[in-house]
Formats: C-alpha cells, structure tokens, sequence
C-alpha cells in the first residue's frame, strides 16, 4: 500500500510523526487485535486531529460497522480496496465519499494482485502467492476475513522473483494465507510444487523459504519433486497446533498426530538436516489435563527446534469461542510456560549439535560489527567480524552457544 502512494508522489513517514493521511491496516486475529487496532486508530488521531484516518485490513473487513461508529475513523475500508486504496482517498479527500460499499470477501474469485512491488529489503523478500483459505479452523476468524482460496498467477510471481534477483536480493519467502492450497481455484491442474519448480530455476534467488505450511501438503510425491530443487531450504513450519487427536478434532483440524508424525518422519527421511518448527495453542476449550500431557508427550517425540507457544483466545464469531469448558487463565499461564520450556530445551540441544561445525549463513545485518543472519535450515546466528558480510553467504564455524540466537 505504501507504495501504491509513493508511485503518486506522496511521502511516507514513521509511525509515530504527525501526518496528513493514517492508514491502519488492522488484524482481528484474536479479540486483543481488535483491541490493538482501535487503540490505534485512536492514536493517531490525537497525533493529528485534522488527519484523515482510514482502517482497513482484516478487522475492517468483518467489523465495518462497528469501526465506522468511532468518530475518530472517517473512512473504513475492506481486504480488496486495498489495491485501490489511494483512489478511495482521493475520493474522500475530493468528494467527502465515506460510505464504501466493501466487496463481499467470502464472493472474490480472484487473487487481487497489487502488481510489481519495489522492495526495499537487501536479503530476503517475502513474496505472497495466494489469499484466502477454506479450512475454517474452528478457533480461526481468518476464512471470513480472507475470503475462500485465490491464487496468484504464476507469471505474476515469477515477474517479481526475478526483479528480485535483479535487485541482488538473495533469498525469497513464499507466503500466503493458506499455501498449501496453492493453485486449487486455477482451471488448469498447476500447484505450489510447480511453482517452486519454476522459482527454482530463477538465477540469482540463492534461497527459496516456506512459510507456515499446512502438514498434509507433505507426501511422498511432493517431497521427491521438492528435494531435486536444490534453493529450497530445508526447514519447514508446520503448524500442528495440539498433539492431541481430541483437541485436533474440536479445533477442526483436518489431520491425526499419527498422520502429523509420518510427516515428519517423511521429511526427516529425505533431508537429514531438516529444521522444523510449529505454533502450538494451549488452553483450548475442553483440554483437559489428559490432553495437554498428550500433547506434551507427543511434543517431546517430535522434538521440533522452536515452537510460538499460543495461548488459546476465544475470537467472536468462531465457533470454538461458544464452545463450554473454557479454559482458566492461570491453567494457560501454566500449559504455556511448561511448553516454552520444552522448545527452549530443545533448541539448545539442536544448537549443541551445531557447535564447532561449519555452517552456511545469509548474513542479514549488522548492528556493531556483530552481524546475524540464518542457516538454509533457519538457525539464526551472530557472528562478530570487521569483514563486510552483509548480504553475503558465508560459511562460518560457531565456537560458543551464546553465538545461536
Ligand atoms: S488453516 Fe490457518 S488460516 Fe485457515 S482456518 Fe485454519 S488456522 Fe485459519
């Protein structure tokens, strides 16, 4: 969106400066974001009561009528004006047009494509492919946020991987919504292992990164065609969310912890320094102790390098936010603390492992003269040097456990 603006001439300032336009760009992932988001859009008009305020984004796209209600808001606007934004404005701005009949999210058949983004980042660009998702999580606001699967096109994409190769940037990040449903509303059979197979053989782009990924996406066939790609990095996160088939039922997740780990058990056959990583939610209506010391047994097997350990928040119009048996605050605190633990355990005896051998790094930044940057398999490290690495591949060989970040 920013750049929609800079491509007519206006200039961007950091959030905290004075401002003629503010756009808030909300979430409504959990009732907190909601919150976070009118605080916001209440912030900002007292940083300049004159400005035009205008909310957007996910929380406005489901909620355009509460958030038109706050006087501090003059225009609110969906997920699919978000391309046209700076004409909404000026239309504001020109003819006092505030009442926007928002298109219906859940009716879009289209990916909306904002074009070729310029990107300011030097190392790693993340590239979304697709919006949307259809497998309405029983917790998750997101399907009716988003709207049902769109898939970018591939021309589309491959256009903007290469002028990010062209702008020396090395790695690149897939990301959407729902990746793994890459391609499903295309007329024609074409998936997200095609599209890797495309990006891989984009000179310059050193690095292709998974974002989260849907666990059933990962068969047999589909990592004999990924392996053979040899720029796509060998972590993957894969959101399990519970390791307890009951919890995994409830939340509508579509697979078994039996399922999940021959998942990982197939990755680990294929790549033998695979990374992987997950989101956890505790404190799930209904899960019990029984559940949660399921899915902290099952947690323990898996051994995943890092998990972003969730709280369960019930989020207004999901299913699960009416379900009986919620879970006390205190009994999160405790399910939440005890799981953190078990990642930072984990992390440290994976990062034992990688003491004293030489490792790949994309050097990312410095910050006085210790520079950070990632692995291909995603360990992150700091690594003090007068060199110029910045940008660069290096392999470098980690001598103490304070270097792994
Ligand atoms: S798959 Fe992800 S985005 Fe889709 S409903 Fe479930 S949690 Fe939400």
């Amino acid at each position: 969106m920013s750049q929609k603006f800079i491509e007519k001439d206006y200039q961007i300032v950091q959030e905290n400066e004075k401002a003629d336009i503010y756009i808030i760009n909300t979430c409504t992932v959990t009732n907190m974001s909601d919150r976070k988001s009118r605080q916001m859009l209440r912030r900002v008009k007292e940083l300049n009561p004159n400005a035009i305020v205008v909310a957007c984004g996910c929380y406005a796209q489901v909620a355009k009528k509460e958030l038109e209600e706050m006087e501090e808001i003059d225009l609110v606007l969906g997920n699919e004006e978000k391309s046209t934004i700076v004409e909404f404005i000026e239309k504001y701005i020109n003819e006092k047009e505030n009442k926007i009949e928002l298109k219906d999210v859940m009716k879009q058949k289209e990916y909306s494509d904002f074009g070729k983004i310029t990107y300011t980042e030097k190392t790693r660009a993340v590239v979304k492919v697709q919006d949307g998702c259809d497998r309405f999580c029983s917790y998750c606001i997101i399907p009716y946020a988003r709207g049902r699967v769109r898939s970018r096109k591939p021309k589309s994409i491959i256009s903007e991987i290469s002028s990010i190769a062209n702008k020396g940037i090395k790695e690149v990040v897939i990301t959407g919504i729902h990746i793994a449903s890459y391609g499903k509303d295309f007329k024609e059979k074409y998936e997200l292992i095609d599209l890797l197979e495309e990006i891989n053989k984009i000179e310059g782009i050193q690095r292709i990164r998974l974002g989260s990924i849907e666990p059933l996406l990962i068969t047999e066939e589909f990592i004999e065609r990924l392996e053979k790609l040899e720029k796509v990095c060998h972590h993957f996160h894969l959101s399990l969310q519970s390791g307890c088939n009951e919890t995994l039922k409830r939340m509508n997740r579509k697979y078994t912890t039996e399922e999940f780990e021959n998942i990982t058990n197939i990755l680990r056959k294929h790549y033998n320094d695979v990374i992987l990583t997950t989101d956890i939610i505790v404190g799930f209506p209904g899960e019990t102790e029984e559940e949660f010391e399921k899915t902290y047994k099952f947690l323990k097997k898996i051994k995943f390098y890092k998990m972003h350990v969730f709280k369960y928040s019930p989020r207004k119009g999901t299913k699960a936010a009416t379900m009986p048996n919620q879970i006390d605050g205190k009994i999160k605190e405790q399910r939440s603390k005890k799981l953190i633990e078990l990642s930072n355990k984990n992390q440290e005896s994976y990062n034992k492992q990688y003491l004293n051998k030489e490792l790949e790094v994309l050097f990312e930044e410095e910050k006085e003269g210790i520079y950070r940057g990632h692995t291909k398999n995603y360990i992150e490290v700091n690594y003090k040097t007068n060199e110029k690495l910045e940008n660069k591949i290096v392999t470098i060989v980690c001598k103490d456990l304070k270097q792994f970040v």
